[in-house]
């Protein structure tokens, strides 16, 4: 077996790792790169591999990151399996669409400013197809690849539908097994399971790094940070601006705020939805309520998780564009989680310079992002074109990744390795070099061997 490392190599973005096996090529993910426009644009238009060479794509979850360039794929021609999990291809339905969406828009809009700029990657027809040729499986069952190849979903925790992978390449009575971790997420995270690692004994574990070099603070005081937030800026007469995620951060955002509502712990003040991606993707929830974590007691004990008396979603961009003009404090969460566009955008150009409000940052913000600009507190950001000064407040609530940190992927990597007495190596993707040169580091020390590969670095088993 020979892995290739095409995606999320010493990087956050990208996810894609190509499987050489009996002769088959299977594809694990096949993410957008994200980032800096021109390096970013220029990695996404290649097809990891030739597209005719391609047997079977396993997805991990829907994350762009991971999934991005299934359209582009299929644009080329693709028209293979793409295995994943039932929640995973409901949710790409809804995000790879806005990715083309998205794209078209970003063409058009930099078209008619005079900007000499490629087409789209994709359009909203390769998006079809992609979610055309999605393979549903329920996770812990075993289902066939190609001749010689099996595959296994395992509850991943990060977002919902989210696995980990682990592959079986038998060849005469030889075994091979390697685990993908996907993205790991954290025990605890409001609605969805804790990480479920996988329980097979493999050679080789690809493992994700995003928080390699930190502990986050816990899920439960998450919660009380962002009571205290809320609290704080309505009683300046201010706005509370999540950028966030339309999948997964968003919903937990709004689980949180119930709950701190129900418990009379924030005031009674509009809180709204302003994205339309996530209004499809809490639909999205609603309809796979059977995965979520029913060890938990508001999941258990409250009837309608993302509806109640203070929250709206709006619809329309005029609505969202009359927020604006509306007195009185709120709490806005809108899109792109990391900044880089949606309508958070108009919401900063309009807030980030009032001292009242706060920005609420609630997930990773990958270099080169708006997201991180904000993190870096820099005293004036360019949105939409225009430059504003950073007066609002900035709070970073790092309890809500959905990405396990350094103490969480150890302990993850253990249990496998409870049931991996041939475990030879561990190959650490998806983090930056910090992350990376620090968790190899303590992973060496726990007596695992580490490396972290390079883009296109090739690893035989
Ligand atoms: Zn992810």
């Amino acid at each position: 077996m020979e892995i290739e490392f095409a995606g999320a190599a010493r990087e956050v973005t990208g996810s894609c790792h190509i499987v050489r096996v009996n002769g088959k090529t299977v594809l694990l993910d096949c993410g957008l790169f994200q980032g800096r426009r021109g390096d970013a644009e220029q990695k996404n238009r290649q097809p990891p591999c030739p597209i005719d060479r391609i047997d079977a794509v396993i997805l991990s979850h829907a994350h762009l990151d991971h999934s991005g360039r299934l359209p582009l794929l299929t644009s080329l021609g693709y028209s293979g399996p793409i295995h994943t999990t039932k929640a995973t291809a409901d949710l790409c339905a809804i995000m790879l669409a806005d990715s083309a969406h998205l794209q078209e828009s970003d063409f058009q809009f930099l078209s008619r400013h005079g900007r000499a700029v490629d087409p789209p990657l994709y359009g909203l027809r390769d998006a079809a197809r992609a979610e055309e040729l999605m393979e549903r499986h329920p996770y812990d069952e075993w289902f066939d690849v190609c001749t010689g190849l099996r595959a296994r979903f395992t509850d991943a925790g990060h977002i919902l539908g989210s696995a980990a992978i682990v592959l079986e390449a038998a060849n005469g009575s030889a075994v091979t097994r390697v685990i993908f971790s996907g993205d790991v997420g954290r025990p605890g995270l409001p609605i969805i399971r804790d990480p479920d690692p996988p329980r097979d004994d493999a050679e080789l574990v690809i493992m994700e790094s995003t928080y390699g070099n930190r502990d986050h603070e816990s899920v439960a005081s998450s919660r009380d940070h962002l009571g205290r937030v809320v609290r704080e800026t309505v009683s300046r007469g201010g706005r509370v601006l999540i950028p966030a995620f339309a999948v997964g951060r968003t919903q937990e955002i709004v689980y949180d705020l119930q709950v701190l509502w129900r418990e009379k712990a924030i005031p009674s003040i509009p809180i709204v939805i302003d994205s339309p991606l996530a209004t499809a993707a809490t639909e999205v929830f609603e309809r796979n309520t059977d995965i979520f974590d029913h060890t938990e007691d508001a999941v258990r004990e409250i009837d309608k998780l993302f509806r109640f008396e203070r929250l709206s979603y709006t619809a329309s961009t005029a609505e969202s564009k009359a927020l604006n003009t509306q007195i009185g404090p709120m709490v806005v969460i809108a899109g792109s989680g990391m900044v880089e566009g949606g309508r958070i955008l108009h919401h900063l150009l309009n807030g980030a310079a009032n001292p009242r409000n706060t920005i609420v940052i609630v997930g990773f913000q990958a270099e080169h992002t708006l997201g991180r600009r904000i993190v870096a507190r820099r005293p004036v950001i360019r949105v939409l074109g225009s430059d504003v000064e950073l007066r609002a407040g900035v709070e970073i609530i790092n309890g809500y990744s959905a990405h396990a940190d350094r103490t969480e992927l150890a302990s993850w990597l253990d249990a496998v390795r409870g049931t991996s007495p041939h475990l030879r190596k561990v190959c650490l993707v998806h983090g930056e070099e910090a992350a990376q040169s620090a968790l190899s580091e303590s992973l060496t020390a726990r007596g695992y061997f580490v490396s972290c590969p390079a883009w296109h670095e090739k690893l035989s088993l």
